[in-house]
């Protein structure tokens, strides 16, 4: 492709940069606006015991919808919120609308507890627990219905990762660990963290059936965790066979499509019992 590229290619080329540019230029405007006026839902997934098939709680996933009507990804666009510094109003607008929502649940007596999830920006800010404090008395939300889940980049430097687990202990909410697995520490730094909950990502969920070592790193991770006193839960877990080895080995809990999708709060309700052999 590069020894045709004459003077028509590179003009095409550039083009197209201009076109991208101008595109994400576009969407940065709108998240701006968006950040602005809270313009996003909160949509949330059940955490199921493994043992019991009871929900235990839920994960709110921030979805945001453009003006156009076009869903944007999480994936995406909390990434550039990073990156602009937006994650900042987004990340505190996420846990006040939580906050209210558990609290709504708490006085209609469906008691939820709310996992909510940070970005590293969040984690290294040091006015962050300041932040969620002011919430939990704002909305008058007993701590033990907010949760927090942080990913491993957010622990990288001990100091700052033990700064903010004993701030959120002190503030008596409980820490997960997302996505475990994918980052780049190791089991033994998990010796390190005093975590309530290890989420085992979805890409070792995903091969647990089918895949002896994808089982053996899954029967490792809940070995360890349980070692040192955190429950662990399988993430993405979307088939019966998946259930059946995860609770083989252990795992305490379990989320994913098998389950439910995450959805806007109002049809939690109607979720149907999972099924579960006993
Ligand atoms: P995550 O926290 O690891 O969330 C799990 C993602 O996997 C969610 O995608 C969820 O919809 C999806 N998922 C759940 N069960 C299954 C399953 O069985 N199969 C498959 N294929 N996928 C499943 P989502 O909502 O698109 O979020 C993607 C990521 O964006 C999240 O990963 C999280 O890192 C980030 N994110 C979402 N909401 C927020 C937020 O409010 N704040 C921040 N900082 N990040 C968020
Ligand atoms: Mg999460
Ligand atoms: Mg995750
Ligand atoms: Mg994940």
């Amino acid at each position: 492709a590069a020894k045709s590229s004459g003077r028509g290619t590179y003009h095409v080329f550039e083009e197209a940069t201009a076109a991208t540019a101008m595109a994400r230029l576009e969407l940065e405007q709108e998240l701006r606006e968006a950040a602005e006026n809270g313009l996003f839902q909160l949509v949330y997934q059940p955490k199921v015991s493994v043992s019991s098939g009871e929900t235990v709680g839920v994960e709110a996933l921030i979805r945001w919808t453009r003006r156009s009507g076009e869903q944007v990804s999480p994936a995406e666009f909390i990434p550039i919120a990073e990156e602009t510094g937006l994650i900042v109003p987004i990340g505190e607008w996420c846990l006040r609308t939580a906050a209210r929502q558990a609290k709504g649940w708490l006085e209609a007596g469906t008691p939820r507890k709310i996992a909510v999830n940070l970005s590293p920006h969040q984690v290294m800010n040091e006015r962050f627990l300041g932040i969620i404090s002011g919430i939990l008395e704002e909305t008058d939300l007993p701590p033990q219905y907010l949760e927090v889940e942080i990913t491993e980049s957010a622990m990288m430097d001990a100091e700052i990762a033990n700064r903010f687990l004993s701030g959120c202990r002190a503030l008596g909410i409980e820490v997960s660990l997302d996505d475990f697995g994918t980052g780049y520490s190791s089991l033994s730094r998990l010796t390190k963290l005093p975590l309530n909950l290890v989420k085992i990502d979805r890409s070792f969920t995903q091969h647990v059936s089918t895949q002896e070592k994808a089982r053996a790193l899954v029967r490792s991770i809940i070995d360890i965790a349980h070692n040192l006193g955190m429950r662990c839960l399988a993430e993405g877990v979307e088939t019966q066979e998946q259930l059946a080895v995860i609770q083989s080995l252990g795992c305490d809990e379990a989320q994913g499509f098998l389950f439910s999708h995450p959805v806007p709060p109002d049809a939690l309700g109607q979720i149907p019992a999972p099924s579960i052999n006993l």
